[in-house]
């Protein structure tokens, strides 16, 4: 539960005492408002972020919005998406994001041709990353069908390697860019994209780092029906049979799943990240939340499409999503919401042990105003139900990562996100006009 007067000391990125009272030195820093633990977007496709209030209009589905999706991600650059990925990432961490899960899949060249650099505009991600000042998990992800049984065609061969034997062999060579703030995972762009030998590859070389594996899964009913057409299980079941389900991976989505995937996400407690600002904004449908959480599957956050970047009101969406389902309120209390935004986060990133206020976590924190116009009058004892349920992403005052302050008084130190997000999403949109 909350506490009053909490003083925090911070050594090397990390929590080094958490006392009860205010601080004896003059030079401690006074947070007013609630301060959380640092609060992580698990999926993110940082590139999406040029289709919001775009294409948000008019008719369609999953399908139509990744028609869109798929004429952004032909545009892209390196350059084009440091400067991208760096105002997305500044954004989030204005929002209270501490932490980001990066599911990159943009690989290649314009004509599917790996760059001198093979790893170029994954080192965009990480210079953006580094630049906005986030922690940063680079989900490097393995895409290699256009669907299952079809070879990649058009700007889908933007993502393929080829073969996951040569994904492995690029990946490696992302060991370079790992720091105090960033870690490297894996992951399987989904069942569509990856067929189940391919899978295995992916899955051996994130166990043999002990890092993260995602995979998005079961996001629409016309990926269940076309696993289930190939290969007559589910791809839950899928995933399981070829040994990729564990503590380190995280489903993505899992918006229709079948009562036995359930369980099997939960015996072998993997963990769902849920989408909920994404799911509603394409109409995929409300993902089976409290049932998971029945089965022990840890639930975590992500902004996916960034269609809205807010980290209360995706965390707040479990919640709502799984009343307007079932007609019934109260399936998850404020605390577990705020493990799903934090802790729960971290440890699906790689990040075990973060996104908590105690001794030896990484120093992330963030700190909300709970004199804001939407935040005032509120019950101090329900302090946490109050940014729960009532902050949004303006609300934020200070943010720290690796005990480093990137915004303070709702300012980012070192960016000036509205002129960076101006600038280089105009700068996507010149070259879609040519
Ligand atoms: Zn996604």
């Amino acid at each position: 539960m909350p506490e009053r007067d909490v003083t925090i000391g911070v050594t090397d990125g990390r929590i080094a005492s958490v006392v009860s009272g205010r601080p004896a030195r003059a030079s401690a820093v006074r947070l007013k408002g609630l301060t959380l633990p640092g609060i992580a977007n698990v999926h993110s496709h940082a590139f999406h972020r040029v289709l919001r209030a775009r294409a948000q209009r008019g008719t369609g589905s999953f399908w139509t919005w990744r028609e869109q999706m798929y004429e952004v991600a032909s545009a892209l650059d390196p350059d084009l998406y440091a400067a991208l990925a760096r105002a997305v990432f500044a954004e989030m961490v204005g929002a209270g994001y501490t932490c980001v899960g990066e599911f990159h899949y943009v690989h290649h060249d314009r004509d599917g041709v790996p760059y001198a650099d093979p790893n170029a505009l994954s080192e965009a991600v990480v210079v953006a990353a580094a630049d906005a000042g986030i922690r940063l998990t680079l989900l490097d992800t393995c895409y290699l069908c256009g669907g299952i049984g079809r070879d990649v065609e058009g700007v889908q061969r933007r993502f393929s390697d080829g073969t996951a034997v040569d994904w492995a062999e690029r990946v490696e060579g992302l060991a370079r860019f790992e720091s105090p703030t960033l870690r490297v995972g894996a992951a399987i762009h989904s069942v569509r994209a990856v067929p189940p030998g391919a899978m295995e590859t992916v899955r051996d070389v994130a166990a043999s780092d002990g890092c993260p594996l995602h995979a998005h899964v079961s996001e629409q009913p016309a990926e269940n029906a076309a696993c289930l057409e190939a290969f007559g299980i589910t791809p839950v079941a899928l995933l399981a049979e070829h040994g990729c389900l564990d503590p380190r991976f995280t489903a993505v989505h899992a918006t229709h799943l079948a009562p036995a995937d359930v369980g099997l996400l939960g015996q072998s407690a993997s963990t769902v990240c849920l989408c909920p600002t994404t799911e509603r904004d394409l109409a995929d449908g409300i993902g089976p939340a409290a049932a998971l959480a029945g089965a022990g599957v840890a639930l975590t956050i992500g902004s996916d499409s960034h269609a809205v970047i807010d980290p209360f009101e995706e965390t707040r969406a479990i919640e709502l999503h799984e009343r307007l389902g079932s007609g019934e309120r109260g399936h998850f209390d404020p605390m577990t919401l705020l493990r799903a935004a934090t802790e729960n986060g971290y440890r699906s990133l790689g990040w075990d042990g973060g996104g908590r206020l105690h001794v030896g976590a990484v120093a992330d924190f963030v700190t909300v105003r709970m004199d804001s116009v939407r935040t005032a009058g509120g019950d101090p004892a329900l302090a946490l139900d109050g940014a729960v349920y009532s902050a949004n992403a303006t609300d934020v005052s200070n943010v720290v990562v690796a005990g480093r302050t990137l915004v303070r008084d709702g300012r980012h130190q070192s960016l000036d996100v509205e002129r960076e997000l101006e600038g280089a999403l105009r700068a996507v949109w010149a070259v879609l006009a040519k």
